[in-house]
């Protein structure tokens, strides 16, 4: 009995000890810096630095296809708008990725009812032959279906293929219709089709806005044309399938690669006053697609992570680390600015404080998640409680992605959030012509200002870190 009592002081006394030396540990941050975040948070919510960035991006630059002399203009327009801005330090890192051009597209029932028909190609698809390419269409109502299928139904032939999305706030559906367009299309071409169509990965069901987006192709041999119809194309051609007779198409597509490219990553930074080598990344990507103006996707982005820095800039003391934005080069066909991103600085990868992008529209955030080591949980919950006033709200039980690009980061080790953003409407528009403006809710976009300059500023002051290391959060799985 004695002998047991004295073993549960013991135990006792060591759990006293661990958890003090955990609190040791901890990383928190200090009550000064808490209420600094706070009364930045409520500035942003009245600034429209954000608004004002996005607005002249699109504007003075329009559409911003990466590789083409937009992207070229973009990358300067960028440059001269962070300087401008005032940042301690603005650069460019070069990004190499394959050049893929958009000349013209058409595409028209021949039989059994000659009509047109709004579609748009998509990237790294295949051009048609010179005077098109004329074919009788296979269609299939999945993904899954497509892949049942025996190939030799397929084999030559215009392969379609539906997609059903539904709008959400998270925009779950996505994952669906994404690998729809990036799968479905390698698959087509690996089972011999000619062509291959989709139904938008869109939700825009009255809108003849056809929506864009990367393929799976990554050699330009395995390229066959692939395109998207958008949502009423499709259902008209649905309704023309179900009659039941052969349907031919005639697809003029004038696309396809043209050698390589060498585009940048641009970066500003305001240098940290205590550790200017320790870094809190935030971002978002700079190219977009060529059919609207790049505004919801993803010059929102760029502008929210670029009015957080400018905001914090602004007040009356450096922060102790330091805040780099970076304006990530084609994202849109495969993440080429991220992964650059992630190779050159992976060595780095423990100076990197936290990090996010911003790449999701521009509604307003309201979750938060966060993958950090256990020691930096306090410093999480200091976060949520100055951003939970605005409508975040943070969830414990999910990790932090780190948005598109810097999810390549955080692949490396870096500690990530994610503040995702309400995207109900966003697939309305995303990668299609109506991706202008006029989407954007100046307020929604300040509130995301605050809460990129609340938690980035909270990080750079912490008294510790958040965790990130050489393969550290490898258990969080794959992050796109
Ligand atoms: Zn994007």
């Amino acid at each position: 009995m004695r002998h047991t009592l004295r073993l549960h002081a013991l135990a006792a006394c060591l759990a006293l000890a661990f958890s003090a030396h955990a609190a040791d540990k901890a990383t928190t941050i200090p009550d000064k810096a808490v209420t600094a975040a706070t009364e930045l948070r409520d500035r942003a919510m009245n600034d429209n630095t954000g608004y004002e960035f996005v607005s002249a991006l699109t504007t003075e630059v329009g559409p911003r296809l990466a590789g083409s002399a937009a992207d070229a203009r973009g990358v300067a327009w960028t440059v001269a708008k962070f300087k401008a801005m005032g940042f301690d330090k603005v650069y460019t890192e070069k990004v190499s990725y394959p050049l893929w051009q958009r000349r013209s597209e058409h595409a028209e029932i021949v039989a059994p009812f000659p009509q047109p028909l709004a579609l748009t190609a998509l990237g790294y698809s295949a051009g048609t032959p010179a005077g098109g390419l004329t074919g009788d269409v296979v269609a299939f109502n999945d993904l899954d279906a497509l892949k049942a299928a025996d190939p030799a139904s397929v084999k030559g032939k215009i392969v379609y293929v539906s997609t059903h999305m539904q709008q959400q706030k998270d925009g779950h559906d996505y994952g669906m219709g994404s690998a729809t367009r990036t799968r479905g299309a390698v698959l087509a071409a690996q089972m011999g089709a000619a062509a291959y169509l989709l139904r938008s990965a869109g939700t825009d069901a009255h809108s003849r806005t056809p929506h864009t987006g990367v393929t799976g192709f990554t050699d330009p041999k395995q390229a066959i044309p692939a395109a998207a119809l958008s949502l009423p194309d499709a259902d008209q051609l649905e309704r023309v399938l179900k009659e039941g007779k052969p349907v031919t198409l005639k697809l003029e597509l004038d696309v396809g690669f043209a050698g390589t490219y060498e585009g940048a990553n641009v970066i500003a930074e305001v240098t940290g006053r205590k550790h200017p080598n320790e870094v809190v990344a935030i971002g978002g990507h700079l190219d977009s697609w060529d059919l609207g103006t790049g505004a919801i996707d993803d010059g929102a982005g760029v502008a929210i992570a670029a009015a957080a820095a400018k905001l914090i800039k602004d007040m009356p003391q450096r922060p102790d680390r330091t805040i780099r934005v970076i304006a990530f080069s084609n994202e849109e066909m495969g993440l080429w600015g991220g992964r650059a991103y992630a190779e050159a600085h992976a060595k780095e990868v423990s100076k990197f404080q936290l990090g996010t992008e911003s790449d999701f529209g521009a509604g307003r955030i309201w979750r938060m998640t966060a993958s950090v080591k256990p020691e930096a949980l306090g410093a999480i919950q200091q976060i949520a409680k100055v951003v939970e006033p605005i409508g975040v709200a943070y969830d414990p039980n999910k990790p932090g992605g780190g948005g598109s690009d810097l999810s390549q980061m955080h692949g490396k080790g870096m500690a990530a959030l994610s503040l995702t953003q309400d995207g109900t409407d966003y697939f309305d528009f995303h990668h299609n012509a109506n991706d202008t403006l006029d989407k954007i809710d100046p307020k929604a976009l300040a509130q995301n200002v605050a809460v990129y300059a609340a938690f980035a500023y909270m990080a750079a002051q912490a008294n510790g870190d958040f965790g990130s290391k050489p393969g550290a959060f490898a258990k969080d799985g794959a992050h796109d």
